[in-house]
């Protein structure tokens, strides 16, 4: 099967501008908004402050027309000040809620900046309640702090935590680690079940599974480029890794979907087969999409973990040039595929300073810059058009028939500049 080439050279050996200074993050507490809605039987409990409480319920206010599956126990100042005995009121609040909600099966205690601070053992409460509750509800934690961390490395962590209690198993079996809405899921995995590949799990499973195992001959495979503590968990039971590009983009899907074929032997006939017709679609989904985007600058500030390999779908797929392609974390085995693609040119960095960033992004005056909410109205007002990159892990955007709506979101604020430049001339 053909490789895809590196573009004159890739990126994976630029040099790269460690930054270690002042970061505009939101908190890992984030994830939980698009992983219960994932995992229908599964609770998150945050152990926090009343501003974790605003944070959840002002992000996830759809919710108020569903049984919630998250909540928050409030650490008052009592507790803050080793008053009560926070493992007693947890143990008392979880009863409560799991009289009161049978469907829960899992249950996750997430931790928080307050609880850290007060250094409320989470994996002793996890630890004891599994006993008290189990076979029923599984009881595990994680945490979700806001301190050095970025929004989606709570997602991370919470995979993280699922992993050493997954079964054993000796099959050799394909494991696709990531949540992704139940829709793009579905696409994915009846392209892998047209190309005869299986058994396919998944982690997050929608429920608590059983058919979810690990072992020495699973091989398992990322949709998420910021899984990094989860892919290190995975090979400690002894599962293999399969490197490749984030299925992101016509290109980017293709080059995912190729590595798990070769892994499981499919003729390159059948993956044409199977491939060729949402190929075709994407490809001129994004063209169309990508109009505006051709022949523009882009400068990413480091915020989603998602930047490199949406860097490489802008600049090949849609006729960008990148000017900085910034990002919290550099992970070569995972970021290294979509390094290698993405062609020579913008400065690579790691972490942030933003002071120093955001003169680097006035220096450039890039047609767009992704970039954190906090960032992007100051930016806006100085006339750059932004996108926040917080939106691009609430909208289905992997694999084939979203890759136009992908090139959509960042054309959008483009069209948007220039029909207000329009109106502004007449
Ligand atoms: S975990 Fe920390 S950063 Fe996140 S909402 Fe709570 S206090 Fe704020």
């Amino acid at each position: 099967m053909n490789a895809l080439t590196p573009s004159n050279g890739g990126c994976r050996t630029a040099p790269v501008l460690k930054e270690r200074g002042q970061r505009e993050v939101f908190c890992g507490l984030t994830g939980i908004i698009w992983l219960h809605r994932k995992m229908q039987d599964a609770f998150f409990l945050v152990v926090g402050s009343r501003t974790c409480a605003h944070l959840l319920q002002s992000a996830a206010g759809v919710m108020i027309f569903a049984e919630p599956r998250f909540g928050t126990a409030i650490l008052e100042e009592t507790d803050l000040a080793g008053m009560k005995d926070a493992q007693v009121e947890i143990d008392r609040e979880v009863a409560r809620l799991l009289e009161r909600r049978p469907d829960i099966r899992q249950l996750f205690l997430v931790g928080s900046c307050p609880s850290e601070v007060i250094k409320i053992d989470l994996a002793k409460a996890a630890e004891r309640l599994s006993q008290i509750h189990a076979p029923h509800v599984r009881v595990l934690n994680y945490s979700g702090s806001g301190i050095e961390t970025t929004f989606t490395e709570g997602e991370d962590a919470c995979l993280a935590c699922m992993v050493p209690v997954l079964k054993s198993t000796a099959a050799r079996e394909l494991l696709v680690v990531g949540a992704l809405p139940d829709v793009v899921e579905d696409q994915m995995l009846s392209l892998l079940a047209d190309m005869g590949i299986g058994p396919v799990r998944l982690l997050p499973a929608r429920r608590i599974d059983d058919t979810t195992a690990v072992g020495p001959n699973t091989v398992f495979a990322l949709v998420q480029p910021f899984l990094g503590e989860t892919h290190a968990a995975l090979e400690r039971r002894g599962a293999r890794y399969l490197p490749a590009p984030f299925p992101f983009g016509d290109e980017g899907t293709t080059a995912w979907l190729r590595a798990i074929a070769t892994e499981f032997g499919v003729s390159e006939e059948t993956f044409d087969a199977v491939t060729a017709a949402p190929r075709a679609r994407a490809r001129k989904a994004i063209a169309q999409a990508a109009e505006v985007l051709r022949g523009k600058s882009v400068f990413f500030f480091p915020d989603s973990q998602l930047e490199i390999p949406l860097a490489r779908f802008l600049t090949r797929e849609c006729g960008m040039t990148a000017i900085e392609v910034g990002s919290p974390y550099i992970h070569d085995t995972l970021h290294g595929p979509d390094l290698d693609l993405l062609p020579a040119g913008p400065q690579i960095s790691e972490g942030q300073d933003v002071d120093k960033q955001l003169d680097r992004a006035r220096a450039a005056r890039p047609d767009l810059t992704i970039c954190g909410l906090g960032l992007a109205n100051p930016l806006e007002a100085e006339g750059l058009s932004t996108k926040w990159a917080i939106e691009l892990v609430f909208t289905p955007v992997h694999f084939y028939e979203q890759a136009g709506d992908l090139a959509g979101l960042f054309s959008r604020p483009l069209r948007r500049k220039a029909v207000l430049h329009l109106e502004a001339a007449e």
